[in-house]
C-alpha cells in the first residue's frame, strides 16, 4: 500500500496555483483556503524580512509546522553543485530565552546527526530571530498510518525510538515531549528522527553544558506551556463527592473548584520577555472539570517527608484537610512545589503528573510506552486529558489505583483515590480497542466502530473501555468515520487497509515491553538500553 504523507512535496502550498474545488459548498472552502494561503505566504515574507540571509540560500516553500514556541518551514537550497537540497527551517519565537534557544541548539549539534536524533545544518540569527536549518524528512502523520502499520513495522518503529531516546540518555538529555510529532517516520525509506528539544532538561551530569542552565524557575516559567503547577502547598488537592451507587461500575474522576484565590504575586516572565509581576489566582482550579459523569476522586500530596525540604512551612505529617475535600489554612500557606511539568498531558509520567521534583531520563521512556500503547491499540491519542489530574485518573483506570498509589509513595506523593480501581490486562486491553476478538483471533465489528482517532480515555467518554467502545460518536453513526486529522489530511480508518498483518499473534513479549514501559514506578522502568535488549526485539540489531 502506498503511504499517504502528511505533506505533499510536489504541491507547494505557498506557491501553486490552486485547484479549483467548485462544489456546493465549494466557495466557502476556497475562501478559507485562499486565507490560509495568504497567511502562509505573509508569515514567509515576514521571515525573510526578520532573518535576510535566509533569501540568499533558500527558497521557502511552505509552512510544515506552528506551535507555541516556533514555526516549521520547509525550502529548497541550491548550495553546492547538485540537486536541490530539502531543508527544514524552525524559527523559534523570538520571546524565548536565549539560554533556551541555545540549549535547544546544542542537544541537536551534539547529539544529533545519528542515530534517528535530528541534527543541524546551519543556524541563523539577526537579533531576536533564530532560525535553525536541519535536513528534511518527510513524514507521515501518525494517525493517518496507525491502522494500516502492519505488526512488524510497529516492531521497527519502536526499535528505532529507543535507539535515538538511548543516544539523547547517554548524553544526559531528558527529551520531555516525546511523542508521534516530535518522532518523525518515514514509512516507505524506513527513516526516523527524534525532533524538538525545546523543552528538554539536563540530568544532574548532562554533557550539555547549556542544559545545566536550563533548570530555574525563571526559565520554566517563561514558557506557557511549562508553567508549574500554580498550586500553593505540595499538595494538589481534587475531591469530589462519593460517586453516585449506579456509576460505580465506571471508574472516572470528579474534581471539584478549590476554595483558593490567593492573591500572593510571584515573579513570572512576560510575553515579551521581561520579568512581570502576575497576581497568583489559579485558574488550573476553575478549569471546568467534573462533566457529567465523573466519580473517581483523587488528591495528590507530598508526603510529610517531602514537605520538609519543600516547603517552608510546618511540617506536621497530618493537617486539617488531610482526606478531606477541602484545603485548611495550613495547606494554603505553604509554599508552591516547583517541578518541571513540560509536555502533553497525554504523555506525561505519573511523576511528572504528580510534580515530582526529581524527575530523569525515565520520563521519556514512560511517553514511548504511551506511543506504544498507541500502536498496540490502534488508538491515538491514547489518553486525552486537558489536566493532570484527569490524566493520573486515565492512568489508574489501567494500571491500577492501588499500583499508583504504591508506587507514587516511592518518589514521595501521596495520593487519595475515591475508589479503588483494578489493574487491566494489557493484551486484552489492547485487542479489545484494536477489535481483535482474542477467542477467535479475528477482526471484531467493532473495528468499523471506533476510528484511530478516538482516544481510549477522554474527558468526554466515561473511563470503562468496553463503554468507550460502545458509546464514540463514530460507534453510533458507523458511516461517519472519515476525519480530518490536524494537518488536514484526511480519512483515519479505511477497512481496505485493515489487516491481520501478523495482529493476529502479537507475542507476549511485546505486552512484556509494554508493562515495563509503563512501570508506575521510575527508578525500576526499563531504560532505552534495555528496551533495545528485550526478547521483544531478539532478531533485530542495531
Ligand atoms: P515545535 O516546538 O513547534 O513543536 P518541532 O521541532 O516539533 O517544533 O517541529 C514542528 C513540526 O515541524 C514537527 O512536528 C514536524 O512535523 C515538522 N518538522 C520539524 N523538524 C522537521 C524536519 N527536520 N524535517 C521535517 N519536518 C520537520
Ligand atoms: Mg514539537
Ligand atoms: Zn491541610
Amino acid at each position: 500500500m502506498e503511504a499517504s504523507l502528511g505533506i505533499r512535496m510536489d504541491e507547494p502550498m505557498a506557491f501553486s496555483p490552486q485547484r479549483d474545488q467548485v462544489q456546493a459548498d465549494g466557495s466557502v472552502k476556497k475562501h478559507e483556503q485562499n486565507f490560509k494561503l495568504s497567511g502562509v505566504k505573509k508569515d514567509i515574507e515576514k521571515l525573510y524580512e526578520a532573518v535576510p540571509q535566509l533569501g540568499n540560500l533558500f527558497k521557502i516553500k511552505d509552512k510544515i509546522g506552528e506551535g507555541t514556541f516556533s514555526s516549521v518551514y520547509l525550502a529548497t537550497a541550491q548550495l553546492q553543485v547538485g540537486p536541490e537540497e530539502k531543508i527544514a527551517l524552525k524559527h523559534l519565537i523570538p520571546t524565548s530565552h536565549p539560554i533556551r534557544i541555545a540549549a535547544e541548539l546544542q542537544c541537536l549539534t551534539v547529539a544529533g546527526g545519528q542515530d534517528n536524533v535530528m541534527g543541524v545544518k546551519y543556524c541563523f540569527r539577526k537579533n531576536d530571530h533564530v532560525v535553525i536549518a536541519m535536513p528534511y524528512l518527510e513524514h507521515e502523520s501518525f494517525l493517518d498510518i496507525l491502522n494500516s502499520l502492519s505488526f512488524q513495522e510497529v516492531r521497527e518503529y519502536m526499535f528505532n525510538l529507543f535507539r535515538a531516546l538511548k543516544r539523547i540518555h547517554q548524553f544526559g538529555i531528558v527529551h520531555r515531549d516525546v511523542k508521534p510529532s516530535n518522532f518523525l517516520y518515514n514509512r516507505r525509506l524506513k527513516k526516523y528522527a527524534l525532533v524538538d528539544f525545546g523543552l528538554a532538561q539536563g540530568t544532574h551530569d548532562t554533557k550539555i553544558e547549556l542544559l545545566k542552565l536550563v533548570h530555574s524557575e525563571a526559565q520554566q516559567e517563561s514558557c506557557p506551556q511549562n508553567k508549574s503547577h500554580v498550586i500553593t502547598g505540595n499538595k494538589i488537592s481534587l475531591s469530589g463527592p462519593a460517586a453516585p451507587k449506579e456509576l460505580d461500575q465506571h471508574p472516572t474522576v470528579k474534581t471539584v473548584k478549590r476554595p483558593y484565590t490567593n492573591a500572593q504575586s510571584q515573579i513570572k516572565q512576560g510575553k515579551d520577555g521581561k520579568l512581570m509581576k502576575q497576581s497568583k489566582t489559579v485558574d488550573v482550579l476553575s478549569r471546568k472539570l467534573a462533566p457529567k459523569k465523573k466519580a473517581i476522586s483523587s488528591k495528590v500530596m507530598t508526603s510529610g517527608v517531602m514537605r520538609k525540604t519543600a516547603s517552608s512551612c510546618p511540617a506536621s505529617l497530618t493537617c486539617d484537610c488531610y482526606a478531606t475535600d477541602k484545603v485548611c489554612s495550613i495547606c494554603l500557606s505553604r509554599r508552591q512545589q516547583v517541578a518541571p511539568r513540560a509536555g502533553t498531558p497525554g504523555f506525561r509520567a505519573p511523576e511528572v503528573l504528580t510534580k515530582c521534583p526529581n524527575q530523569t531520563t525515565a520520563i521519556d521512556m514512560w511517553s514511548a510506552g504511551v506511543i506504544f500503547l498507541s500502536l498496540l491499540s490502534g488508538r491515538y491519542p491514547f489518553y486525552k486529558a486537558s489536566d493532570d489530574l484527569t490524566a493520573l485518573a486515565q492512568i489508574m483506570t489501567i494500571r491500577g489505583s492501588r499500583e499508583t498509589i504504591q508506587a507514587a509513595k516511592t518518589f514521595g506523593k501521596s495520593i487519595l483515590c475515591s475508589k479503588e480501581i483494578p489493574a487491566q490486562d494489557l493484551r486484552k486491553l489492547c485487542e479489545k480497542l484494536r477489535g481483535i476478538d482474542s477467542n477467535t483471533l479475528t477482526l471484531t465489528s467493532d473495528v468499523q466502530g471506533p476510528a484511530a482517532r478516538d482516544p481510549a480515555f477522554s474527558e468526554k467518554t466515561d473511563h470503562n473501555v468496553s463503554h468507550v467502545i460502545q458509546q464514540t460518536p463514530e460507534a453510533q453513526h458507523p458511516g461517519n468515520s472519515l476525519h480530518k486529522d490536524s494537518n488536514g489530511c484526511g480519512g483515519s480508518l479505511n477497512t481496505d487497509t485493515i489487516s491481520l498483518e501478523g495482529w493476529n499473534e502479537v507475542p507476549d513479549e511485546a505486552y512484556d515491553l509494554l508493562d515495563k514501559l509503563l512501570d508506575l514506578n521510575p527508578a525500576s522502568r526499563i531504560t532505552a538500553e534495555e528496551a533495545l535488549l528485550h526478547p521483544f526485539f531478539k532478531d533485530m540489531s542495531l
